[in-house]
């Protein structure tokens, strides 16, 4: 009894050290490729309400973050969300795969088609 218990305990610790996660787009179905700072798709940019604080996970809403404009600033995108789910608004910045056309869309026009 006390073996399998400290075998949980070490499988918890072993999946809170796994930052780098692969998933599938719940909005486009892309395969994600995570690299560790990875907290939304790519191709369509909507991403999924995890965390509370960016990368601690440590939110249970899992609603679906819709990508609702954009802004460019010193180099980078920033995209802003709002969570379908609970309504929370977030900022991420962009990732360097992020698809370009929809960035720059909605910077232009503040949301993206779909
Ligand atoms: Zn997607
Ligand atoms: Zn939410």
């Amino acid at each position: 009894m006390e073996d399998e218990a400290e075998e949980r305990q070490e499988l918890g610790r072993r999946n809170f050290r796994r930052v780098i996660e692969d998933f599938v787009c719940e909005h486009c179905g892309h395969a994600v490729k995570g690299s560790g700072y990875t907290d939304h798709c790519p191709r369509c940019l909507w991403g999924k309400h995890v965390d509370i604080k960016p990368g601690d996970r440590a939110s249970d809403c899992r609603g679906a973050l819709r990508p609702i404009s954009a802004s460019y600033a010193k180099g980078s995108y920033t995209i802003v969300y709002r969570c379908e789910e609970c309504g929370i608004v977030k900022r991420f910045k962009a990732a360097a795969d992020d698809d370009a056309d929809i960035l720059l869309a909605m910077c232009a026009s503040g949301a993206p088609e779909s």
